[in-house]
């Protein structure tokens, strides 16, 4: 909006209408009084100032002008009949004036310099509003700066008053925090704690994991700074994501090697027993074999019966203390694999006929579906006979209600390796515990006092189908059924 301020109505009329015609917007007053108040009250982006008025004149309207904070920038054009001399215009540029013209006024002049202050003014108050918003957005950043670094220090804090070590890594993978503990391992910030010979490094299975951007875990035996001992922990570092990006990383060690120690006893403990155990078992196997062939019993007769009763106790007893051996021959790495070419469908046949010979009480249903891999394939033969064994004995067990088991086999020449899997109708596993059917000792609760065992059947699987470099995995609806299931390469 443009104020034009004279004493002489005609003239404000005439320079109105022909600044209106022009489409810019006018107001009008007739007094330096009057036009001091409107420019105190509105905002102007020009002001074209008479300069003879009784009372107040335009320069004494121009100084009082320059005064206001608010009306200090406006730029001003003066009009002049009179006071063309040169002191005149001197001082009308001294009272803040950007431009002084003389009566008569030539309106084509008088219209390029309003426009010209015009726009010059509008770029001013652009210009200003743009510098605002930068000092807000600067402010507004300050303070999320400043927040930012109480939840950093919070977070410090309590990565602090963990028990375990905790550190974090920036997007570089580089350590940019570590908490007091930190320092029991190593003598720096920059280099991770010293591992043992024996184990992965942990350096370079971090860059594998953040490569992928994916979580680590790993245990490890790291060394302490003081004893010079090497401990067990389980080390996590953990990505954090931010708009699809790894912002930084999220790391603890946690001390496990009172646990790891315990679980070694354990397991020798178990090794020595089932060591033990298995040798008086084959003679007492041998004994009875002998009996029965000795005493030459009348096989319907009562005897008969209990000598057979007590082959089969004896027969489960040597299963379970073959099972408990594959898990030390596991443990201490003795596992032997002995790979041969052999025919994938007569390994499945045998396990089938084996289920159907050692399960005679139940009358089941095992049906064949699929591709069948009719050929040969680089595997243990035995081994994987037992995997299937185990699988089916398990889809049996766990299915009370029903006598149904589907094995269905495909062979993927693109991914060249062969699936198996076998489908029950039986209880199922709940979701969150699928994954740890396979480690060593775990039974479902919900079902573990109605059937019995072990929980390590499929844990030997898994190490089986591992050394085959296979898969192995589960996918069960609970109380629907579930559907085990093992690959193998092709060579
Ligand atoms: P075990 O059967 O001796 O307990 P396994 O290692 O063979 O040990 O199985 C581990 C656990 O997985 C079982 O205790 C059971 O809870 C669950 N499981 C295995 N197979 C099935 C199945 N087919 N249906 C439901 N649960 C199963």
């Amino acid at each position: 909006m443009i104020l034009i301020v004279d004493d002489n109505q005609n003239n404000l009329y005439s320079l109105q209408k022909l600044l209106e015609s022009k489409d810019f917007k006018v107001e009008t007053a007739g007094s330096g009084e009057e036009a001091l108040g409107k420019a105190l009250k509105n905002d102007y982006a020009l002001i074209i100032l008479d300069v003879q008025m009784p009372d107040m004149d335009g320069f004494e309207v121009a100084e009082s002008l320059a005064g206001y904070s608010k009306t200090k920038d406006i730029p001003i054009i003066f009009l002049s009949a009179v006071n063309t001399d040169k002191k005149f215009i001197t001082r009308g540029y001294a009272s803040g004036a950007k431009d002084y013209v003389t009566k008569p006024v030539d309106p084509e002049i008088l219209l390029l310099k309003v426009k010209t202050f015009y726009n010059l003014q509008e770029q001013n108050i652009a210009m200003k509003k743009t510098q605002q918003n930068l000092e807000l957005e600067v402010k507004g950043r300050r303070e999320s700066q400043v927040t930012m670094k109480s939840q950093i220090d919070h977070f410090h804090l309590m990565l602090e008053s963990l028990p375990q070590i905790a550190f974090t890594l920036n997007e570089d993978g580089i350590v940019d925090f570590v908490n007091g503990k930190w320092y029991q391992y190593s003598e720096t910030e920059k280099n991770f704690p010293e591992s043992h010979l024996d184990d992965l490094n942990i350096r370079e299975e971090f860059e594998r994991c953040k490569r992928k951007g994916k979580a680590l875990e790993l245990e490890v035996r790291i060394k302490n700074r003081i004893s010079h001992e090497y401990r067990y922990h389980l080390l996590r570092i953990t990505p954090v994501y931010d708009e699809g990006r790894v912002k930084n990383w999220v790391g603890t060690f946690t001390d496990i090697d009172d646990q790891k120690k315990i679980e070694k006893e354990k397991d020798e403990f178990l090794s020595i027993a089932s060591h033990e155990l298995k040798t008086p078992l084959t003679s007492i196997k041998a004994y009875v074999q002998l009996l029965e062939r000795k005493l030459k019993l009348d096989k319907e007769s009562s005897e008969a019966g209990f000598v057979a009763k007590v082959q089969g106790q004896i027969e489960k007893l040597n299963a379970l203390i073959t099972d408990l051996l594959d898990v030390s021959k596991i443990e201490n790495g003795k596992l032997k694999i002995d790979k041969k070419q052999v025919n994938l469908e007569s390994v499945i046949s045998n396990a089938i006929e084996t289920i159907q010979q050692t399960h005679e009480e139940r009358i089941v249903k095992i049906e064949r579906q699929g591709m069948k891999p009719d050929i040969l394939i680089p595997l243990d033969e035995i081994r994987i006979e037992q995997v299937l064994i185990n699988f089916l004995t398990n889809a049996i067990k766990y299915s009370p209600h029903n006598n149904q088991v589907i094995i269905t086999t495909f062979v993927d020449e693109e991914a060249e390796e062969v699936r198996v899997n076998v489908t029950d109708f039986g209880i199922g596993i709940p979701d969150f515990k699928q994954d740890a059917v396979f480690k060593k000792f775990y039974r479902v609760e919900e079902s573990s006092l109605q059937f019995q065992g072990m929980g390590i059947g499929l844990f030997i699987c898994s190490e089986i189908i591992k050394q085959h470099h296979g898969t192995v995995g589960v996918s069960s609806v609970l109380g629907e059924g579930s559907t085990f299931y093992f690959t193998l390469p092709l060579n």
